[in-house]
């Protein structure tokens, strides 16, 4: 199989790194062009990154020129780890000319023409992009959705489908890699926990995620979110303490069955990204752990455990997500695979 020719904009940053680090070697995709802001554009890619993460930067990527992130990119489709303050402008400019986009960021998120995606809950809900209307370019948006939303929604799905579920609250332990880089000031990270950062998202995009699919729209689900979310300083992994209200009440046993009994829609299909297990449910009584269960899966398992009574709703539970893996790069690419298999995503050549 040709390769699809792959373009990342943003991609200097936390997101934007994790994209290349993902995408080296990949078998569908093969990245081709390198953009993000005035102050990157025109340098290596080494020299415009300031690199974090533990594994080389790939030598081809090293040295390639990073463009200004303007619809004139050689490749078949876009990847966006942009800032959200450009975001909207910028990748509604790359669909107007064409391009599918595969976004991180949260502008397009809850426009009801645009699939807010995780493969393993709502695949169905791609069947948006053929109501997008971008001039007739053939462009279109697919956004993943905020990254502690992710693992929140892929730890109820399971829950949602057997029992139901209609009240919950969350509270988050969020890492400092959620805020990119350079992030989060030291002095406010260090020995410190900061409360308040996007509670709204969490108690929005829920409801987008396990909705319904009829006549072409999404009609939202009625569970009621209540959510508290904190910086940690932790450098990775999104942790979740999570209360439920079950539509059919159940004991704590049988929701852990349900949750390590969990078989994802995408067994089968062969997505280079998808993990072996999308859940991983942990016997242990203080699992898991955001250091210790962090990379499960190379970053796309979420973990659950802890599942008991709740004194107020009816069960509590703690999940963990790997928020620039599964909660961003990762999410976007498994995205770009399942557009691929449905026939959604084609090289530009032929779309045009
Ligand atoms: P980041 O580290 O601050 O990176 C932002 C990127 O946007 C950089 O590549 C930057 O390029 C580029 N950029 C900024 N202004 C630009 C402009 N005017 N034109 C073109 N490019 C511009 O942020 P991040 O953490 O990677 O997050 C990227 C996006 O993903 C955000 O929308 C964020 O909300 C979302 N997201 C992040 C996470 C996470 O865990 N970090 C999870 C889910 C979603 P320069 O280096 O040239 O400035």
């Amino acid at each position: 199989m040709q390769k699809y020719r792959v373009g990342i904009l943003g991609a200097t940053g936390a997101v934007g790194q994790q994209f290349i680090r993902l995408l080296d070697g990949h078998p569908w995709f093969e990245i081709t062009a390198l953009a993000a802001s005035e102050r990157s554009a025109g340098k290596p890619y080494h020299e415009a990154a300031r690199w974090v993460l533990s594994t080389p930067i790939p030598e081809r990527v090293a040295r390639q020129t990073v463009a200004l992130a303007r619809p004139d990119l050689d490749c078949d489709f876009v990847f966006s780890g942009l800032d959200a303050g450009v975001a909207g402008e910028v990748e509604g400019a790359f669909a107007r000319a064409g391009y599918p986009v595969i976004s991180n960021a949260r502008n397009y998120r809850l426009d009801p023409s645009v699939p807010l995606l995780i493969p393993e809950v709502n695949p169905d809900h791609t069947a948006l992009v053929a109501g997008q209307d971008w001039g007739g370019s053939g462009g279109f948006i697919v956004t993943n959705p905020n990254c502690s939303t992710v693992g929140l929604v892929m730890a109820l799905k399971p829950l949602y489908d057997h029992f139901g579920v209609e009240q919950v609250q969350v509270t988050t332990m969020q890492a400092l890699s959620g805020a990119g880089y350079p992030g989060v000031a030291s002095l406010d990270a260090l020995g410190n926990v900061t409360p308040y950062i996007g509670e709204e998202k969490m108690r929005v995009e829920p409801t987008k995620l396990l909705g319904t699919l009829r006549d072409g729209q999404i009609e939202p689900s009625s569970v009621t979110i209540s959510a508290q979310c904190n910086r940690v300083p932790v450098l990775d992994g999104h942790l979740l303490c999570i209360s439920v209200r079950l539509g059919r009440k159940a004991d704590p046993e049988a929701v852990a069955d349900v949750l390590r009994a969990a078989a994802s829609p995408l067994d089968g299909l062969n997505l280079p990204t998808a993990p072996a297990r999308w859940l991983h449910y942990h016997d242990a009584p203080d699992a898991p752990q955001t250091r210790r269960h962090v990379d499960l899966g190379d970053g796309m398992t979420v973990s659950v455990g802890r599942v008991r009574a709740c004194e107020v709703l009816d069960v509590k539970f703690v999940a963990l997500v790997h928020n620039t893996v599964r909660g961003a790069a990762g999410g976007a690419i498994l995205n770009a695979e399942l557009l691929v298999k449905q026939g959604l995503l084609r090289p530009r050549a032929v779309t045009a």
